[in-house]
């Protein structure tokens, strides 16, 4: 506790407080300024960036964050092993919470169907650092809404960012998610928001470690980053010994995963090692590669 810190040098709500001010003022404060309401206000909801609650400290945006914690993982922390991949725009964002991944990709699906197009995420998990890097950018006043670092739900594997057009409020696809996402445990909490993002969907229904890949089905898909001969880069496939299929739209990819296939993202050395483990003919990988040997 710093005892300099006072609770009266807090700008009152009433004179139009800066959310980001008293932030900065409870970060000066070494994140231990324990209970800071605002001065002679109970009524002002200062809610600390991506939660829909209110919130008016770090202390206790950390404590809140902590009720969402799972598997014995840190905020931001959690490892690549114990998540699942997805595919998303943001590097490196491409994980969700198994559950959660389980059913966004029956929910994608759904999607797809009513919409037209497959419900792309533009990030899911965020890690400590890209936290930590939204967070300054937010306290510059030169990003959007961030979360403290540690306290985003973005950090557990249990947020999305989708886009699709969900990312704009009243189109079909926001909608349709709007309506719909909670069936599949996906709320649209931006909503809520001070500042609204209608893009931002947390996973809500509480973690079921049952959930994970299984990993007996005899295929995997494979994506892989750099640069294949014939077929360039981001080229994805589905492979199994004698067995490769190119998976050519996000539909086809959640569709695999929707029955619990394993996604790896490899290497052009891995990906073509693993072929040659697979008996499958690197001529195989082409455009229109449907390969099957019995
Ligand atoms: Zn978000």
């Amino acid at each position: 506790m710093n005892d300099s810190l006072e609770v009266t040098s807090v700008p009152s709500p009433e004179r139009g407080v800066d959310r980001r001010s008293v932030l900065a003022l409870v970060g000066a404060a070494g994140l231990s300024a324990g209970l800071l309401a605002p001065a002679g206000s109970a009524s002002a909801a200062v809610t600390l960036a991506e939660t829909a609650g209110d919130v008016y400290t770090i202390e206790q945006a950390l404590a809140e964050a902590q009720q969402s914690a799972w598997g014995g993982h840190q905020n931001g922390r959690v490892p690549a092993s114990a998540l699942t991949a997805v595919l998303s725009s943001v590097q490196g964002s491409g994980y969700l919470r198994s559950d959660a991944a389980r059913d966004y990709f029956s929910m994608s699906l759904a999607f797809s169907s009513a919409i037209g197009r497959p419900l792309d995420i533009t990030e899911g998990y965020r890690d400590y650092a890209r936290q930590q890097e939204y967070w300054d950018r937010y306290q510059a006043g030169t990003g959007n809404l961030a979360a403290f670092p540690g306290t985003s739900n973005h950090g557990w594997g249990i947020s999305c960012d989708f886009g699709a057009g969900v990312q704009t409020a009243g189109t079909p696809a926001k909608r349709w998610l709007d309506a719909n996402g909670p069936s599949f445990g996906w709320s649209p909490t931006g909503n809520g928001f001070s500042r609204p993002e209608p893009w931002h969907f947390d996973y809500v229904r509480p973690w079921d470690g049952a959930v994970a890949e299984q990993r007996g089905l005899g295929v995997v898909v494979m994506r892989c980053s750099q640069t294949l001969p014939a077929v360039g880069a981001g080229y994805i496939a589905v492979a199994g010994v004698r067995y490769l299929r190119h998976l050519t739209s996000l539909d086809m990819v959640n569709a695999s995963r929707v029955v619990g296939v394993p996604y790896y993202e490899v290497s052009s050395s891995t990906f073509l090692n693993a072929l040659d483990a697979l008996s499958v003919p690197r001529s195989a990988v082409t455009g229109g590669a449907d390969y099957w040997r019995r």
